[in-house]
């Protein structure tokens, strides 16, 4: 008898720490670029999950039941846009939903060309036709934290303060690390890059590097011979010395150009998460030091 209330009290306790675990706001995010912005903002008090773990792309991402299970618990769910992630706000189940492009100031968007949208014909604008892979620039990222920190309090107001005490303390880290990346990158200022698939525009523009084009335009989709053949005469009439590669897409392509046009192959990494590239600030001083050695070289 005893024994038995005894074994009642531990399972008790185990459940009432189980309670107590979810009480703890979880954000679930769509992946690594939400995952590394949003995890300043919360700190150790609130929990953020990944849905796309580190090292798979978030645009090619197929959702999994365990998806819908995660997104269950979750007290908000943060994503980029419909042409990034947009597979993340379709999974079931009515909860708060963030959508970062929404924060980016239009002043700010680009085009897919690496031009702001501001330049352009606005009847000829619309939601697929701009760049999503803002945070690539430090300060777009700066310019997104005041309204996202207020609309993660309202839906979180338990933890305002610490959203809003992290995104002012955010703020100053994005500054100097784009003081740091200026210099990193001030050897190659006017060079033209060459990408794997258009994730790196807001850097190039932030930093005043030329965008000469991308393997896959389309992350994912393996280009034709015959693009790939125009491509490789537009980087051989640029005169660049280096193609790039990322660890989330295939680089079967982007070998190929670089032995038929006589580059050196780097990687880039828009996405982040792995050893090395875990925090923001780490994948955004990787992809510099990247560039500026990938310019440089010969
Ligand atoms: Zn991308």
């Amino acid at each position: 008898m005893h024994k038995n209330i005894f074994i009642l009290m531990i399972a008790m306790l185990a459940l009432a720490s189980c309670n107590a675990q979810n009480t703890k706001p979880i954000i679930v995010v769509s992946g690594n670029p939400v995952y590394a912005i949003i995890s300043e903002l919360a700190g150790p008090k609130i929990e953020v999950r990944r849905l796309v773990p580190p090292g798979a792309s978030p645009h090619t991402h197929q959702p999994k039941p365990s998806d819908m299970y995660k997104v269950q618990a979750a007290t908000v769910l943060v994503y980029i846009s419909e042409n990034n992630d947009g597979w993340a706000v379709k999974l079931p189940g009515g909860r708060k939903t963030l959508r970062l492009m929404d924060f980016l100031p239009r002043e700010m968007q680009l085009g897919f060309d690496g031009d702001f949208i501001s330049t352009k014909d606005s009847t000829k604008i619309n939601e697929n036709s701009i760049d999503s892979h803002f945070w690539m620039d430090p300060l777009a990222v700066k310019a997104i934290l005041p309204a996202l920190a207020d609309t993660l309090a309202s839906l979180d107001p338990q933890n305002a303060s610490t959203y809003k005490n992290n995104a002012a303390l955010f703020a100053k880290r994005l500054d100097l690390l784009h003081r740091q990346i200026d210099d990193i990158v001030h050897s190659i200022k006017g060079h033209t890059v060459f990408l794997y698939h258009p994730s790196l525009l807001y850097f190039l523009k932030r930093y005043s590097i030329n965008y000469g084009g991308s393997i896959e335009e389309s992350p994912g989709k393996e280009p034709t011979p015959q693009f790939i053949a125009k491509l490789t005469a537009k980087i051989k009439e640029a005169g660049t010395t280096a193609i790039f590669y990322e660890p989330q897409l295939s680089d079967k392509t982007a070998r190929i150009i670089a032995e038929s046009a006589g580059l050196e192959l780097f990687m880039l990494d828009p996405v982040g998460g792995e050893k090395g590239r875990e925090n923001y600030q780490d994948l955004l001083l990787f992809n510099a030091r990247t560039l500026s050695k990938a310019l440089t070289a010969k």
